[in-house]
C-alpha cells in the first residue's frame, strides 16, 4: 500500500518537494522560488510565511503531478538551510519579524564583542563552531533586542524559536510539534555537542530564555503527524542540508567524505562517535543518525568560491557562454601551462582564514590563452578542496576512505579527474543526483521501516581513479601553495 516517501528540501532560494520510490529513485519533483529580502547592505531576510507557503505549494504540486495518492506516502522527511532563525508567537503562530538568514552579517558586532571578551575558546569547545555571525544565537539575540516587546514576551514564555525545520514542522502540525534534530541544533551555537543538550551557560551568554528552544530529537524518528491532502502521514526525518547530503551519499562510517560542488563547495567527513576538534579552522558538527543509534560527528569545511569561479569566467571575463562549456575549452590544452588562479574574491576560508586575501592569477607568459585560464579556474576548485581535505587529514585520526561528490559542478569530468589526481583519492559520483533530498527521504523512510538499510554498494557510481605520479602531484601542489602565499594579506598591505 505505502509506496513512496516525500522529502521537503527547503533551501536558501527555493522550496522543493521530491517524491521517492522504494529504490530511492525520484518519481516527481516541484520547486518554488521565494523572495530574498535585503533591507540593508549585508542583511538578508526571508518572510517565514513565504517559506511555508512555497514549501506547501511545492508539496501539493509534486504530489498532484505524480498521480500518487497521498495515502500511499509512508512518511515525510525535511532537510533545510541551516542556522536561519525564526521567532514566532506560540499562540497566534505569527512570526515577530522576518527570518534572519544564515548569510546575514548584522550580528557580526555581537560576535566581535564576545571575541574581545575572550569567549571564543569556550564556545568552540562546547559547540565546535567559530564565533561568527552565521550561527543562530546572535540572530535570536538581535531579534529579542530589536523587535518591540519581544524580550518581555520571550521571558513570559510567549515566543518560540526555531531553525527552518522547526518552523516547518510546527506549521505542518498546526502548532502541536516544536522539535528540531541534532544536526540543526548544533548550528545554533546554543547546543553543547559533547553533552548533546542545550547549554545553559551559552543561553545566558546570548541572553536567550531556554523556554523558547525546541526539543532536540534524533534525525530519524516519528515527531508527529501531518494532514497531507486528506491523509494522515508521519513526519519522521529531519537533517540540515549538509548532513542530509552526507547521509544521502552513504557516508555513514568514519573516514567517509563528501564534497558538494555548488556555488561554493561544502566538504564533510564522518569522524565516527567522538567529536574531533580542528586545529586547522574546520568546524565540528553532528552527523545525522537515528534514534537508537549512537551519535556521530563530522568535520566540516567550505570553499567560498567553487563553481562561482566558472560563473566569473562566464559573466565577467566572458570566456564561455555556459558553465558546462568550461570542460570543452579546458580539454583543448594539455594542462594549465603553469597558470594558477586563486579565486579569493572575498577572502579565503579554511585552512587559511584570511578575509583580506584577494584573488590572483600567477604564471602568466606570452603563450597563455583563454583555454589555459579556463583550465586553471577549474583546477582552482580542486586545489581549494584539496586544502580543506589536507586540513581534515591532519585533524582526523583515521584515513579518508571514500570521496563522494555531488552538486552542479560535479558534472564536470575534467574537474572530477583532477580532484582524484591532486587529492590522490578515488572519487565516486553517484547516479543519484539528489543526495540532500535523498538523505532526508532515507532518514524518514528508515524511521517507519520503509527503507531497511542503505545498500550503498549497489548504488551505481562513476569512478575517477587517481592517475598522477606522486612527484608530479607534489610539483603542482607546490605551485599552488606559492600562488596562495602570494595572495594572502600581509601587515604591509594594510597600510
Ligand atoms: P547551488 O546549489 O550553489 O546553486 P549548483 O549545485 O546548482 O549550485 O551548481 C551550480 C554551480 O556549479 C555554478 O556555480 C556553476 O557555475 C557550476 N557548474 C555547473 N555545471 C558546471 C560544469 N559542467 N562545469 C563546471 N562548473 C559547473
Amino acid at each position: 500500500m505505502k509506496q513512496y516517501i516525500l522529502a521537503l528540501d527547503e533551501g536558501t532560494t527555493s522550496a522543493r518537494s521530491i517524491l521517492f520510490d522504494r529504490e530511492c529513485r525520484v518519481v516527481s519533483m516541484a520547486q518554488h522560488e521565494f523572495p530574498q529580502i535585503y533591507p540593508r547592505p549585508g542583511w538578508v531576510e526571508h518572510d517565514p510565511m513565504d517559506i511555508y507557503a512555497n514549501q506547501y505549494a511545492s508539496m501539493t504540486e509534486c504530489i498532484a503531478k505524480s498521480g500518487v495518492s497521498p495515502a500511499e506516502i509512508a512518511g515525510v522527511g525535511v532537510t533545510n538551510q541551516r542556522e536561519t532563525a525564526v521567532v514566532w508567537d506560540k499562540t497566534t503562530g505569527k512570526p515577530v519579524c522576518n527570518a534572519i538568514v544564515w548569510q546575514c552579517r548584522r550580528t557580526a558586532e555581537i560576535c566581535e564583542q564576545l571575541a574581545r571578551e575572550g569567549c571564543g575558546d569556550m564556545i568552540a569547545e562546547k559547540t565546535g563552531l567559530r564565533l561568527d555571525a552565521y550561527f543562530s544565537a546572535g540572530k535570536i539575540k538581535w531579534i529579542l533586542d530589536h523587535v518591540d516587546g519581544a524580550r518581555a514576551r520571550a521571558e513570559r514564555g510567549e515566543l518560540l524559536f526555531g531553525t527552518v525545520d522547526t518552523w516547518l514542522l510546527w506549521k505542518l502540525t498546526d502548532g502541536r510539534v516544536h522539535v528540531t534534530d541534532r544536526t540543526n541544533a548544533c548550528r545554533t551555537m546554543l547546543y553543547n555537542i559533547n553533552t548533546c543538550r542545550w547549554d545553559e551557560e551559552l543561553c545566558r551568554l546570548f541572553d536567550i530564555p531556554m523556554s523558547m528552544l525546541p526539543e532536540v530529537r534524533s534525525s530519524s524518528e516519528i515527531y508527529g503527524e501531518m494532514n497531507l491532502m486528506g491523509a494522515r502521514v508521519p513526519l519522521c526525518g529531519i537533517a540540515g542540508d549538509q548532513q542530509a547530503a552526507l547521509y544521502g551519499q552513504g557516508c555513514l562510517n568514519e573516514g567517509d567524505m563528501k564534497i558538494t560542488y555548488g556555488t561554493g563547495c561544502f566538504l564533510l567527513a564522518n569522524t565516527g562517535h567522538k567529536p574531533v576538534f580542528s586545529r586547522h579552522g574546520l568546524l565540528t558538527t553532528v552527523a545525522a543518525t537515528g534514534r537508537d543509534m549512537p551519535v556521530q560527528y563530522a568535520l566540516e569545511g567550505s570553499v567560498f568560491v567553487g563553481g562561482a569561479v566558472i560563473q566569473w569566467l562566464r559573466d565577467e571575463l566572458r570566456f564561455i557562454k555556459d558553465s558546462a562549456d568550461s570542460e570543452y575549452f579546458a580539454r583543448k590544452v594539455k594542462d594549465s601551462g603553469g597558470v594558477y588562479i586563486v579565486p579569493a574574491f572575498a577572502g579565503l576560508g579554511a585552512p587559511h582564514w584570511d578575509m583580506r586575501a584577494r584573488g590572483v592569477i600567477t604564471g602568466l607568459t606570452r603563450g597563455v590563452g583563454a583555454e589555459h585560464i579556463i583550465r586553471a579556474a577549474l583546477e582552482s576548485i580542486a586545489y581549494q578542496s584539496e586544502d580543506v581535505i589536507q586540513a581534515m587529514r591532519s585533524d582526523m585520526h583515521s584515513e579518508i576512505g571514500s570521496l563522494k561528490v555531488d552538486g552542479g559542478a560535479s558534472a564536470n569530468n575534467l574537474l572530477m579527474q583532477f580532484q582524484a589526481d591532486i587529492s590522490n583519492l578515488q572519487v565516486l559520483r553517484p547516479a543519484q543526483k539528489e543526495a540532500t533530498a535523498a538523505g532526508a527521504a532515507l532518514l524518514a523512510g528508515q524511521a517507519v521501516g520503509f527503507y531497511r538499510s542503505l545498500s550503498q554498494d549497489d548504488t551505481p557510481c562513476t569512478v575517477f581513479k587517481p592517475m598522477l605520479a606522486a612527484g608530479e602531484r607534489e610539483r603542482l601542489l607546490k605551485g599552488w601553495r606559492r600562488a596562495v602565499q602570494s595572495c594572502l594579506s600581509s601587515e604591509e598591505s594594510d597600510i
